[in-house]
């Protein structure tokens, strides 16, 4: 029985370290890329998320499932904060690929007023997607999330589309501040201004560093709560 009971520490000894040497196996094998399905027919009044990739880089996965993540986080954020049970409709795909029409420089490139605007990594992103997607990019019936995976500026002003680049989507999965900034953008992106008065815990002002414990006022709220992208679900 003594013996018995002295080889249980080696017997725990030897599965710790099975363990620990299965889990680092693990973690070499290459993970097989994730399935997505194209958007064909989006549903109106819901969130288009998309990774859009440059003709000079290949598909960053790493982005794809932080993208992924982070939105839908952002869903259940701002349920919460909605205390009525309504969010934004998410397109079922989540986040959807595109490969860009150009190199990663002229995203962070300013191409003058016809293109570029007052604002320019913003238009240059919806000046592509309207490229991209033609007649069917509609900031009417969809709201647009747009991840670039080069590095661009934080440029989000109101409304119908939220850009975001690399420096966001390599820190999201373990920023909050990374997420504050993408909730913000996505506040303007579904028409909210920066308020007149800044608060130090609103997420459209001084907040956003104190994510997730940053609010919406109720003047924000009211305004979300008439909007077609908001649904009890
Ligand atoms: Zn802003």
């Amino acid at each position: 029985m003594k013996r018995l009971l002295a080889g249980i520490p080696a017997l725990i000894y030897l599965t710790g370290v099975f363990i620990l040497f299965n889990s680092c196996h693990k973690k070499n094998e290459i993970q097989p890329p994730p399935v997505i399905s194209p958007t064909v027919s989006p549903i109106p009044f819901s969130l288009l998320v998309y990774l859009v990739t440059p003709t000079d880089k290949t598909i960053n996965y790493d982005y794809y499932n932080a993208a992924k993540t982070a939105v839908q986080k952002l869903q259940s954020w701002f349920k919460t904060q909605m205390g009525n049970n309504k969010t934004f409709v998410l397109n079922p795909v989540v986040v959807d690929t595109l490969t860009g029409l150009h190199e990663s420089n002229w995203y962070n490139t300013n191409h003058g007023p016809a293109i570029s605007g007052d604002t320019y990594a913003y238009y240059n992103i919806k000046y592509e997607m309207k490229e991209l997607l033609g007649s069917k990019f509609d900031t009417s019936l969809y709201t647009y999330f747009v991840y670039v995976s080069t590095s661009i500026p934080d440029e989000t002003i109101p409304k119908g589309l939220a850009i975001g680049g690399a420096d966001i989507l390599s820190t999201i999965a373990t920023s909050n501040t990374a997420m504050g900034v993408e909730a913000h953008a996505l506040g303007h992106a579904f028409g909210l201004p920066e308020p007149a008065v800044p608060t130090s815990n609103g997420i459209m002002s001084g907040g956003v560093a104190k994510w997730p414990n940053c609010i919406f006022t109720s003047e924000e709220k009211d305004s979300l709560n008439a909007s077609p992208f908001f649904k009890v679900q």
